[in-house]
């Protein structure tokens, strides 16, 4: 009996043609475990929880067995690498196991990353290591919890099969769900095959199961353009006020259901500085922090390029252009909120000038803001927490005067106000120090302990968790060391 037989299946993106993927089962491995199950996602399939230590849950996430009704396949995409067109990339180590639909949680896409080689690997071995896999299930998760659209983790499986990369590491596989994995690139491939046909297909797919309120519009491909291009330009914002950074924003690295989505060489921004490079393979700073919104920009130009078959040429400008106000006024407002001042034009500079001080003073980004909910506003106050957060303190003492000044001009309650910032300025990001310490005792001691411990304290980033304060700190001396690049 196959205990995870009410996973009901519904895979509708399977019903496409051979155009837009190929059928094949994963690669198995050699005596697969256990590494992270994750009980929120699922919830979100309705699977019960000790179904995680059943030996066919194993089999079933590292694509050992196959489960029923699921219908396996990698799917065929391209994209603008690095600001490159590379014709063909597509599922290189990701296979789609199927889509669940589950009564209440809606449709999920169940996607085996690691799963062995497919006709889109190019050269690669379609595995990914334990380090990679932990890191993308951990930000995953961190992402959702800081409220930010991203796809989801089910679980990690590892194998002590040797993965090479710079050095011989453990494989793994992790299960990732989506309501759909569909990305910029995969209408991109058919543009430039001059596949209309399949353009077509693929965006009336994207409508009807995605944005099927779009579908009554007059030009449903251009609105459609205009949504996604919106959706960016939010997530773009939401980045960016809580300081994270992708890493390898690459056009088929971009979801068009605007999820943060393919969890790489990203980082949060511990010491503020705006041209932060996450990524050590980006060495002309392509997706630094302060490019992203543009690149963001970009990235939907690209998109509507590749759908320019469907729509009149000034439709997809208009679409497009949406996109600068859109980010900026969303950006703006977070960063007020941020600040726990209204959204007006009054408060601006003070957002400004707060983010120039910490740029200078190398402050860092999350534990900033979050100690701002403390700033006492009474005339004469000191502030010292935050102060001495700052290297030249007389600079701080000037931008704090403006900020009580204006708190107290709009007549803010302190304590009011710090429950509202607590409410959007998270205690807890994943710094790369705790996704690496992770990543030690899992690969050194097989201890997973701490990225369930991780998981558990990210799921709740505005909490105080008290008992976990140093998980808050700012990255010890021996983190300087730890380079992130594109292998996984
Ligand atoms: P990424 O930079 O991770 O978004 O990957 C870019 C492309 O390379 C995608 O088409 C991936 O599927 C493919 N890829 C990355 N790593 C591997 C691997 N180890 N084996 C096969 N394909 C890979
Ligand atoms: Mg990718």
């Amino acid at each position: 009996m196959n205990p995870l037989q009410y996973l009901v299946f519904n895979n509708r993106y399977a019903t496409l043609s051979e155009s837009f993927h190929t059928r094949l089962d994963p690669t198995p491995v050699p005596d697969p475990y256990l590494v992270a199950w994750n009980p929120d996602a699922f919830d979100l399939l309705g699977l019960q929880h000790d179904l995680a230590h059943h030996p066919d849950f194993v089999a079933a996430f590292s694509g050992n067995a196959k489960l029923d009704g699921s219908d396996t396949l990698s799917a065929i995409y391209a994209g603008h690498q690095f600001g490159h067109y590379v014709p063909q990339l597509g599922d290189g180590r990701a296979i789609l196991i199927g889509e669940a639909a589950h009564p209440d949680n809606g449709r999920w896409e169940i996607q085996l990353k690691g799963a062995g080689r497919t006709p889109y690997s190019r050269g690669g071995d379609g595995r990914a290591v334990l380090r990679s896999s932990i890191r993308e299930y951990l930000c995953s998760e961190a992402m959702h919890g800081l409220g930010i659209p991203t796809t989801r983790a089910l679980c990690i499986t590892g194998t002590d099969m040797p993965v090479m990369r710079e050095s011989v590491e453990t494989g793994a596989l992790v299960t990732r769900l989506s309501p759909t994995f569909i990305r910029f690139g995969s209408f991109e491939v058919f543009f430039y095959r001059n596949q209309l046909d399949d353009i077509k297909t693929l965006a009336d797919f994207t409508l009807t199961h995605y944005f099927p309120e779009l579908l009554e519009d007059a030009k449903p491909y251009s609105v459609l353009v205009r949504e996604v291009t919106r959706r960016t330009a939010i997530l773009m914002a939401q980045w960016q006020a809580v300081g994270f950074c992708h890493g390898v924003m690459n056009t088929d690295n971009m979801s068009i259901i605007g999820l943060t989505l393919d969890y790489g060489p990203y980082g949060f921004m511990e010491a503020y500085d705006p041209g932060y490079i996450c990524n050590h393979s980006d060495h002309d700073g392509r997706y630094a922090y302060d490019q992203q919104p543009n690149i963001g920009a970009w990235n939907c130009t690209c998109l509507a390029q590749a759908l320019l078959p469907l729509m009149e040429l000034e439709d997809a400008q208009d679409a497009l252009s949406i996109y600068g106000e859109t980010f900026a006024t969303e950006y703006m407002r977070l960063m007020c909120e941020k600040l726990g001042l209204p959204f007006e034009e009054e408060s601006a500079p003070l957002v400004t000038n707060l983010l120039d001080l910490m740029a200078q003073n190398r402050v860092d980004y999350t534990n900033l803001f979050r100690s701002l909910a403390k700033f006492d506003s009474g005339e004469g106050a000191v502030n010292s927490a935050i102060r001495d957060q700052f290297l030249v303190r007389e600079a701080f003492d000037a931008w704090a005067s403006k900020y009580s000044e204006r708190l107290r001009a709009i007549g803010s309650n302190d304590e009011v106000r710090a429950v509202r910032m607590n409410r959007v300025n998270p205690k807890y990001v994943l710094r790369n120090y705790l996704a690496e310490v992770a990543i030690r005792k899992a690969r050194d001691e097989r201890d997973y302990t701490e990225i369930e411990k991780l998981r558990l304290i990210l799921s709740k980033p505005f909490d105080e968790q008290p008992e976990f304060e140093d998980y808050a700190k700012e990255p010890p001396d021996w983190a300087k060391s730890i380079e992130v690049s594109c292998s996984s």
